[in-house]
């Protein structure tokens, strides 16, 4: 638990961020989820044990989180933040019943050829959302059939 506070400590401090309490809880919650939680979601919990936060300092610390590139904010639903802190490439799974989402690993799927773009256009980067049921969604939907 101490060296993983130390690893989470000296990553701040090698992206040149001050090491504020807030900061800190911030980015140890969304190191330890997968969920891509929405500032609400990061407040409920730090507020269990740190009951001090707003949803401003959170948002803030999640700003500064995003600035040095350790956290991303990911928008699968229009209108709805959520945060992330693996920053590898990577694509996302957004079950349709639930709303849950998670990760899907970079080299899934082939790649998709930017090259065939219309001329004109330079495809830089790209990710994709796959829409469907999770595990638990799709298990509830075989037991009551419609
Ligand atoms: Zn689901
Ligand atoms: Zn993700």
């Amino acid at each position: 638990m101490q060296e993983q506070a130390n690893a989470i400590i000296q990553t701040l401090k090698s992206k040149g961020l001050r090491v504020t309490p807030q900061r800190f809880a911030v980015y140890a919650n969304l190191l330890s989820r997968t969920d891509h939680p929405t500032v609400e979601q990061i407040l409920t919990d730090l507020n269990k044990d740190f009951p001090v936060s707003s949803q401003a300092t959170i948002y803030s610390s999640l700003q500064a989180l995003r600035e040095v590139g350790l956290v991303r904010e990911v928008l699968l639903e229009e209108g709805v933040s959520r945060y992330d802190a693996n920053v590898q490439l990577h694509h996302h799974f957004c079950c349709q019943c639930c709303g849950a989402i998670e990760d899907i690993a970079w080299d899934t799927f082939k790649c998709i050829e930017l090259k065939n773009l219309r001329p004109g256009l330079r495809g830089e980067t790209y990710e994709v959302t796959v829409q469907g049921l999770c595990d638990a969604c799709s298990d509830r939907s075989y037991r009551t059939p419609i």
